[in-house]
């Protein structure tokens, strides 16, 4: 475990030529999450630097632990690796074991997704390709390195092509700016950062500081340089569409560019590095990938798919189909011209009011057009007369198309409906709406939904 830096990077290098199997821990969960997560991958050792040691001082119980150095200062314990286990060790091959990563927790506890070398490579291979990654970009990598987002299509993909990686060990947004408008301005405007990937949440951050910036000449050079950036990718959540309008009007019409993917399969889906972006679209399927659609659910094969949940075949063998395909759990629809729309986790985004089924992604990307409405998340409440009603916790301003320029207060359950009247179906409408200071999300950016239910009270 080490913050995002040369240290986390050498390390995971220095497992994989070990033949080991790496399981990034995030210093930034607590002891109970640590613990779930060293008991149900099964590790071994834990490796962790210094300032962090005191971290994990309870963790000893569990397994050994050890500090994390730069090899030339590797203590002689004899069951840590030395420089000449490393140069002894046989190459990995293929099919074994690299890389452990849990799920975000978004529909239960966190699972174990074990990718082989093989499966780690498939997906660089396909995203490397699609987006175009070459030599010469610079990403500022602001993302933790548990979760795939992070670790594999930002970080692993850099490595691949021998891109620079300057990392945050924390977002936000202010420094972000800082640090994008600096490079374009130090490099003379001729080789500034060229990629960015983040979750929704980071580009509403990103564009709430640009719109707090009072200078006009200010935020004229903060555009000049994010419209720079060749690559803005979205992902892990659905991105609201206003949001994606805001970002490309205050980037000088650079569009960003969504992709669909999971933990256990990688990136499945995205839109084009080149050609139409179809905003609340996902594009279609990267190379390599092969998806179907059963009864509105995605499934997807491919040699990124992972090899199973650790410890758990039975798990491991029902999120498959006869044919081999993933069971995503995620609904989703599908036009040949606009490509594949995500509506949601079939489990906890899909609310089954009445006789109809209805997406929480679509509600919530027209309720952020409100200008009173910052951030929201909407669930399904548990109602006698209809199964579901829509609930809708939202979080006060800046949003809408004004997107920080005007902000009202948050709307009323009626005065949100009324609002909605012209952009949604009235079934679609939210019942019941609470306000809350911010919307609880994981490191993710995700909400869980089920625990949003009780903010409802009983219905
Ligand atoms: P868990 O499996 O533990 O319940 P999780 O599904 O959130 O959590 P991840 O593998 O981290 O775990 O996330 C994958 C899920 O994220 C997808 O199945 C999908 O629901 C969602 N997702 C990813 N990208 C997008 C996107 N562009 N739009 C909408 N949803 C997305």
């Amino acid at each position: 475990m080490a913050l995002p830096g040369a240290e986390y990077c050498a390390a995971m290098l220095a497992v994989w030529r070990l033949g080991w199997i790496a399981v990034p821990l995030s210093p930034s969960h607590p002891i109970g999450e640590l613990t779930h997560a060293i008991r149900e991958a099964r590790v071994e050792i834990v490796f962790v630097t210094d300032n962090l040691l005191d971290k994990v001082a309870d963790l000893g119980d569990l397994c050994p632990v050890r500090a994390l150095r730069y090899i030339d200062d590797v203590p002689r314990d004899r069951d840590v690796a030395s420089r000449d286990d490393l140069t002894n060790s046989p190459e990995p091959t293929p099919n074994d074991g690299a890389l452990v990563i849990f799920t975000s927790g978004t529909t239960g506890a966190p699972k174990a997704a074990l990718h082989t070398h093989a499966s780690l490579a498939a997906q660089i291979k396909s995203l490397t390709k699609a987006w175009g990654w070459n030599g010469a970009d610079k990403i500022l990598h602001a993302l933790p390195l548990n979760h795939v987002h992070g670790i594999v299509n930002a970080w692993m993909c850099a490595h691949a092509v021998g891109a620079e990686v300057t990392f945050c060990a924390k977002f936000s947004a202010t420094q972000w700016w800082r640090v994008v408008v600096d490079d374009y301005e130090q490099t003379n405007r001729q080789t500034p950062t060229t990629i960015f990937m983040g979750v929704p949440t980071m580009y509403v951050r990103l564009i709430q500081a640009y719109d707090a910036v009072e200078s006009e000449e200010r935020r004229r050079e903060m555009s000049a340089a994010a419209s720079k950036l060749r690559l803005c990718v979205s992902g892990s959540a659905a991105m609201p569409t206003p949001v994606a309008k805001r970002w490309s009007e205050l980037t000088n019409g650079k569009e960003l560019l969504e992709r669909y993917g999971a933990t256990e399969i990688g990136m499945a889906l995205s839109q084009p590095l080149r050609g139409r972006r179809v905003p609340g679209r996902v594009g279609h399927p990267l190379p390599g990938v092969r998806v179907k659609l059963v009864d509105g659910e995605l499934r997807v094969k491919g040699p990124g798919v992972f090899g199973g949940y650790v410890g758990r075949p039975e798990a491991t063998a029902a999120c498959f189909d006869e044919d081999g395909y993933f069971l995503t759990g995620d609904s989703v629809e599908y036009d040949e011209n606009l490509g594949y729309g995500i509506m949601g986790r079939t489990s906890v985004d899909i609310i089954k009011h009445g006789g109809y089924k209805l997406s929480a992604l679509e509600i919530e990307s027209a309720v952020l057009e409100h200008p009173g409405v910052g951030e929201c998340a909407v669930c399904g409440v548990p109602d006698d007369v209809y199964g579901e009603i829509v609930g809708c916790v939202l979080a006060p301003g800046p949003g809408g198309s004004d997107c920080g320029l005007v902000s009202s207060p948050p709307p009323t359950a009626e005065a949100l409906r009324a609002f909605l009247r012209d952009r949604l179906a009235s079934y679609k409408a939210p019942g019941v709406v609470v306000v809350v200071d911010a919307v609880p999300r994981n490191a993710m950016g995700k909400v869980n939904k089920r625990s949003l239910v009780g903010l409802f009270g009983s219905k």
